[in-house]
């Protein structure tokens, strides 16, 4: 089990201190899958690369512990750190160019990952590694695993990333927008192969994304996230049929067909406010068709609506009088 508590993470930006995770709770079970959706800036991306020790130069985290099956690890010593990463929690990057190694080639890679964290060596790893790219989608394996990651398309490389990270058996997975880049075939099948390795192994998948259809056919737990906070949290199914918080609720009205592909989170009015401000109430108040006139002043925490349920909303802690406007200005 992996668990996050009370994570806070800074960023030093040029506009001042950005408080890009403001105290972030989730517990990740094995082979279980817990989705984390936001709109682009809400702290997803940060909170990935926070699990994993890997925040830019400029960020910092200030608070939190994590704990991977009872063990503490954000106290563990880079070396410590190196064991955890790969094959512990594997990871997988939105951005592929970043993992590959540009003078390496890719079933090197893969070999390399598959020897690091399994018992395989030699013959036995790379023909693993053709399994592993087989697995994803590449077509032609057996020639293609002796490819340049420059003769890879840039879908291709996605995949290798992905056979990578699987290659190495993790217990965890962070998988960061896995197959935005993709096209529908495939990003189906890469969606289906991660479910039978939940099912085989166990796997716990930590998907974040700003899919709904993805989140609708993979998580069991979704975390909805707002300015860098958790707004709501709930078993996937009752995210869908009842959610809570009036951004959840937004979202889920605005979707054109749940079934669609890349449905759009960035359908509401408004944007996302800059996380160097100081926030006095509700940081979701200025897009909010149900704010109320103490919300401006009073911070919401998230806190239990229903018996497996959380939001963070006055309109379940402190309700109070409705602004006269209750609908926002459209864009
Ligand atoms: Fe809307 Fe107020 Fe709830 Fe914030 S606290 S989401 S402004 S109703
Ligand atoms: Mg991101």
């Amino acid at each position: 089990m992996l668990h996050i508590d009370d994570l806070k993470v800074t960023l030093d930006a040029d506009a001042g201190l950005v408080r890009a995770i403001d105290g972030m709770q989730l517990t990740l079970q094995r082979g279980e899958t817990f989705a984390l959706v936001g709109e682009s800036g809400c702290g997803k991306s940060m909170t990935a690369l926070a699990l994993m020790r890997l925040l830019p130069d400029n960020g910092r985290i200030t608070a939190g512990r994590l704990e991977l099956d009872g063990r503490e690890v954000f106290g563990l010593s880079e070396a410590q750190m190196r064991g955890v990463r790969g094959g512990r929690i594997g990871m997988i990057f939105q951005e592929p160019a970043t993992s590959l190694n540009p003078v390496m080639r890719v079933g090197a890679q893969i070999v390399e990952a598959i020897e690091a964290h399994t018992a395989l060596r030699g013959a036995q790893a790379r023909a693993k590694a053709i399994d592993w790219l087989r697995r994803v989608g590449i077509p032609e394996p057996e020639r293609r695993i002796d490819e340049y990651p420059f003769r890879l398309s840039g879908g291709q490389k996605q995949r290798v990333m992905i056979a990578m990270a699987l290659a190495a058996e993790p217990d965890f997975l962070i998988a960061d927008e896995p197959t935005t880049a993709l096209d529908v075939t495939i990003q189906a099948q890469i969606l289906q192969l991660l479910k039978e390795l939940q099912r085989e192994r166990g796997l716990g998948l930590l998907l974040i994304t700003h899919d709904l259809a993805v989140v609708a056919g993979m998580a069991h737990q979704v975390a909805l996230m707002y300015a860098g906070q958790i707004v709501e949290l709930a078993p996937a199914t009752e995210f869908f049929a009842a959610p809570k918080h009036p951004y959840a609720r937004l979202l889920l009205q605005a979707l054109p067909d749940a079934g669609k592909r890349g449905a759009a989170l960035a359908a509401i009015a408004g944007t996302v406010p800059p996380l160097w401000l100081q926030f006095e109430g509700c940081r979701f108040a200025p897009r909010c068709d149900r704010a109320m006139r103490h919300c401006a002043a009073q911070p919401p925490q998230l806190s239990q609506v229903a018996p497996t349920h959380e939001a963070r909303c006055l309109l379940y802690s402190a309700p109070g009088e409705a602004l006269p406007a209750a609908a926002p200005a459209r864009p």
